[in-house]
């Protein structure tokens, strides 16, 4: 007998041209995955966040007509990452077992979620949904996110290729991932940095159904420089590497300098110039990165994230 409860949690910002049939698409999924016993019951939690247009009318409609709808309207916009953990959050105080993210679009692959919950099923506590390819991307969209992708785990911040926010979390992960007290939230990192035995469903990723995309390119910047600083002090680490770094270059100029001195090749005063340049330049960048060292401390420290999950038990 399973008896899975499964929620679905979609972040919705002016969503009102696709909810109808997001509704209609999930609906049917979790009809099915009911009928197959992969899951007990099914609902789904729509976050409003902040819409200006008749998104939260258009979920108060759908809630009267389906049961497996529920909403939650936050007062503000208070973007993507925040508004999905809203919706987590909410979820794990309740006593579902499994809860997906997926956006409002429909640009994810609706039907990856009953293989999100077969995997789920054989004991993995987070299964993420990887897009396959991306067809659909413009040219632009394809590199900058390839770049991202391999900035960030040059960087040390540990993410899944191609993982975006669809993905199936167990309770137990779930619960892990909410007792993380920062308050930027990058959650593809966070849910990697959790461990728990994981596995990845592969999808393609369609085009948008309707409406327009909610992540300019201004939003896309902002939000790969929180990926990357709220995972990484590196950044400030490459500074002191850059200082010592010019120390050394200096050393090697001081001795040119005084040798081109003393054998009379130098013009007068570019020696002391020189070995001024190179010196102050690496020292002020070394100084300066052992600033951000301590910062870069502080910020661990401040974060006071958990220190481990523990697996099992014997
Ligand atoms: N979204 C949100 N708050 C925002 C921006 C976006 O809740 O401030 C939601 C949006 O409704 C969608 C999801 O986040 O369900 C992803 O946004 P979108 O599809 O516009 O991003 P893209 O797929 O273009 O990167
Ligand atoms: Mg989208």
């Amino acid at each position: 007998m399973n008896t899975t409860q499964l929620i679905i949690v979609v972040p919705c910002f002016n969503e009102d041209a696709v909810l109808n049939e997001t509704t209609a698409q999930l609906s049917e999924v979790l009809l099915d995955m009911e009928e197959k016993k992969l899951i007990l019951s099914g609902e789904i939690l729509y976050v409003d966040d902040g819409s200006r247009d008749q998104t939260w009318k258009l979920i108060e409609d759908l809630s009267q007509k389906n049961k497996r709808i529920k909403g939650l309207k936050l007062a503000h916009n208070v973007g993507h990452q925040q508004a999905l953990w809203a919706g987590l959050e909410w979820a794990a105080h309740k006593t579902y077992d499994a809860i997906v993210s997926i956006d409002a679009d429909l640009q994810d692959d609706v039907n990856a979620i009953k293989e999100m919950a077969i995997r789920y099923q054989e004991g993995n506590d987070i299964v993420y949904g990887v897009r396959n390819e991306r067809k659909t991307d413009t040219f632009f969209k394809k590199n900058t996110a390839l770049m991202f992708y391999r900035l960030m785990n040059t960087m040390g911040g540990e993410i899944v290729y191609n993982h975006a926010d669809f993905r199936l979390m167990s309770k137990r992960a779930l619960q892990a991932l909410i007792i993380h007290p920062e308050r930027n939230l990058f959650l593809r990192g966070m849910v990697c940095s959790i461990g728990f035995p994981s596995a990845c469903v592969y999808y393609n990723r369609k085009e948008r159904f309707a409406g327009e995309s909610k992540y300019p390119l201004s939003k896309m910047i902002n939000f790969a420089l929180d990926g990357i600083t709220s995972f990484s002090v590196k950044p400030l680490r490459l500074i002191t590497i850059f200082g010592l770094s010019f120390m050394v270059i200096a050393s090697l100029m001081i001795c040119y300098a005084l040798y081109a001195f003393i054998s009379h090749h130098a013009i007068q005063g570019w020696t002391s110039l020189l070995i001024s340049v190179w010196f102050i330049g690496g020292a002020i960048l070394t100084a300066i990165g052992v600033i951000g060292e301590y910062i870069g401390k502080i910020y661990k420290e401040v974060k006071r994230r958990p220190r481990y999950f523990i697996e099992k038990e014997i």
